[in-house]
């Protein structure tokens, strides 16, 4: 099925005008063509005699034309014709029509024209109504209804409608769409997608979409499926499930008891460290559920293995926050932990590489630094990603490569709840494991949402706050396309609070700031040595500061639900009561108000997450669509096709179980370029 954009050409006869139009619609290839979809019908089975008429709806005349007056204005060319059936004539206008054309009509033996008819006091009129002209008498209507269909500017209905035909008569003979999946549905892909473009007025077409979807549905996950054998022919160190002292150790000394979901997820992932093939796994957890701990553990088990760890981080204010907390459990037991950041001064960065060229470091922390090319690992047994959705496959693979001989394995954490719909059709090549608890004890954080013009009240409520020895976060709206923005609205705030809270010590972190400034003030904040801290989306991921308790968000009608979620679990991390307090805007909508609402409701990210995925789509709920990885569908639209998640998912076990040689045919026939979404 794979065909170049020259095939496309080639097949259809197409001028590299189209051609370019075509590209713009994302149109390279017969397939694609075939694939682009109408938006609605137009019902032109019917010829209205002239005589009746209707006001206000467009409709299907047809007869011959019996005369024509052609005005000439310099270049331009002004027609009426009269066009004449059995009950009656009315005139049709074109104020501009070339010669050719209008011969085309005149000379024709029988003409449709479809249009919305306009009353004059003289009669009835037409203007530039669409044609179809025939050689032959009494030609009766197309019996299937008009397809109309997403366009770019210059390339008329007619046009597309053309193109689709030809694309129509040449697949049915070349490409050999035979049913390879009857379990989809009775009819071939073929008949779905022919009945798609040309239905007769009782077709039911969402039951022949709803047939091509579950077998795209069916492709995108054989393909995962056979990205994931791929994966377990990579051959990884591994590391005895007994050889756990370390662990066992490190768990006795820690001040709380681990869940029994931590204990569960620990299990699954030692079971597959224990295999000598890569692992890949995704640690699924809420905001606050405790996935550090989990990584730590897991860390143990190679690194008492003599093996290496590499831990990273979104930001560098998270990589600074692990390597304190990582380096605070693990030196006592005499494990080296160090961090590669941004920041390090030549001489610092030299030593440190070389500690872990050499084996000494045995955790290393670090932002994408991890992966730059001067980085050389002694024996790199896993790589563990907290919150992946801020990292690119490319930047994953790279890491990866560090193992040298051996693959290392994976562990790569989200707080982001993937809703299950995008789960099975994202991740399908990894194994999942879920903390599904919280840890007890924790006292659950009240959503205020309060209006902008409320806020002085709010000072007089911080200031209780503060009395009582919390801490509050600021949080102000990110403004996507400039930190210089986000930077002001952040700054203006601090002035803001300086003044009507002057007892109080406040301070700003954002984006902009040097590695240095910003660890240092989360530093200060930590330790309490101040009361406020007014921040960008800086701290939206996994910042842990148990003290905080109160964070108020600004604008948040312009941040997604799960973000939203993500910027709560900063606060509620210990025994005092906690408030997030949404400030929106005057110019919010009554639907974003009613999103807010939702999370007041619930402080379950998975159904935060449900509720953004049906409210707001697949490519809002997880950051930057593109490379969040959701595949790019023909026809499936998974806000209205999760329902077919689960035949797609029993599908594609009986092909899986019986090796069925329908597998590849049916990848081939729907994926284009199966590596490209590839989850390394
Ligand atoms: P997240 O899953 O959001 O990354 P963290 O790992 O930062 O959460 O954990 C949040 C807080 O909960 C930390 O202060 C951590 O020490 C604490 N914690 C983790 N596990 C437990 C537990 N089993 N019991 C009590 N507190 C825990
Ligand atoms: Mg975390």
């Amino acid at each position: 099925m794979i065909e170049t954009i020259s095939q496309l050409k080639e097949k259809l006869k197409i001028g590299p005008k189209i051609l370019s139009h075509l590209s713009r619609l994302k149109i390279k290839t017969t397939f694609d063509l075939l694939f682009h979809f109408p938006i609605r019908y137009e019902n032109r089975t019917k010829t209205t005699p002239i005589s009746q008429a209707e006001r206000g709806i467009p409709q299907l005349f047809s007869g011959q034309i019996t005369n024509s007056i052609i005005k000439r204005r310099g270049k331009n060319q002004q027609a009426v014709l009269t066009l004449e059936d059995t009950s009656g004539y009315l005139d049709i206008r074109f104020y501009h029509c070339s010669q050719s054309y209008l011969d085309a009509m005149i000379n024709a033996e029988w003409i449709h024209m479809w249009g919305e008819p306009r009353f004059l006091s003289n009669g009835i009129e037409l203007i530039h109504p669409e044609i179809q002209l025939f050689n032959e008498k009494e030609q009766s209507p197309n019996t299937f209804l008009t397809a109309i269909y997403p366009s770019t500017e210059g390339l008329s209905q007619f046009q597309i409608r053309q193109l689709i035909a030809k694309a129509l008569k040449k697949g049915a003979i070349e490409c050999g769409f035979e049913n390879l999946l009857p379990e989809a549905g009775h009819s071939s892909i073929w008949e779905s997608i022919t009945r798609i473009h040309c239905p007769s007025p009782d077709t039911e077409i969402e039951s022949n979409r709803i047939r091509l979807a579950l077998e795209e549905l069916v492709a995108h996950r054989l393909n995962l499926i056979n990205r994931r054998k791929n994966t377990r022919k990579l051959v990884a160190p591994n590391f005895d499930v007994h050889q756990q002292s370390l662990a066992k150790k490190f768990t006795k000394s820690l001040p709380f008891k681990l869940t029994n979901s931590q204990k569960k997820v620990i299990k699954e992932i030692n079971l597959d460290l224990a295999k000598n093939f890569a692992m890949l796994r995704l640690l699924q957890g809420d905001v606050g559920s405790g996935k550090t701990i989990v990584a730590a553990i897991s860390a143990l088990n190679p690194i008492g293995n003599r093996f290496q760890v590499a831990l990273m981080s979104p930001t560098e204010v998270l990589a600074e926050q692990h390597f304190s907390v990582f380096d605070n459990w693990f030196s006592p037991m005499g494990i080296k932990t160090v961090s590669l950041k941004g920041s390090l001064s030549t001489k610092q960065r030299n030593k440190t590489l070389k500690e872990i060229s050499t084996g000494d470091a045995n955790l290393i922390i670090g932002t994408h630094a991890l992966f730059q090319k001067d980085v050389i690992y002694k024996n790199l047994g896993l790589i563990i990603i907290d919150e992946q959705h801020r990292f690119g496959v490319a930047q994953r693979l790279a890491l990866r490569e560090k193992g040298k001989y051996l693959t290392p394995h994976q562990l790569i954490m989200t707080a982001t709840p993937i809703p299950r719909t995008l789960a099975m059709t994202r991740f399908a090549d990894l194994d999942v494991s879920t903390i599904t608890e919280l840890p007890s004890g924790r006292s659950p954080i009240n959503t205020i949402i309060l209006n902008q013009d409320r806020d002085s009240e709010l000072m007089n409520r911080l200031d209780n706050i503060f009395s009582e020895g919390g801490q509050v976060y600021w949080v102000c709206p990110l403004i996507e396309q400039s930190t210089e923005l986000s930077y002001q609205a952040a700054n203006t705030r601090l002035k803001i609070i300086e003044n009507s809270l002057p007892h109080r010590r406040s301070a700003l972190i954002h984006g902009k700031m040097d590695s240095l400034t910003k660890k240092n003030t989360m530093k200060a904040f930590t330790d309490g040595r101040f009361d406020i801290l007014v921040a960008t989306t800086v701290i939206e991921v996994g910042v842990n500061i148990v003290n905080a308790n109160v964070i108020i968000i600004e604008n948040p009608e312009k941040l997604g639900l799960a973000q939203l979620h993500q910027l709560r679990g900063r606060v509620g991390r210990g025994s005092k009561k906690s408030f997030c307090i949404l400030l929106y805007g005057n110019e919010i909508s009554s639907a974003g108000l009613e999103r807010l609402k939702t999370l007041k409701h619930t402080l379950d990210g998975f159904k935060i997450a449900e509720a953004d995925l049906s409210k707001r789509g697949p490519g809002e709920v997880l950051t930057g669509t593109r490379q969040a990885g959701i595949p790019d569908f023909r026809v499936v639209d998974l806000s209205k096709d999760y329902k077919l998640i689960d035949s797609s998912k029993a599908i594609t076990e009986q092909l899986v179980s019986r090796t069925d040689s329908r597998i590849q045919k049916i990848i081939d026939r729907w994926i284009a370029n199966p590596d490209k979404f590839l989850h390394v």
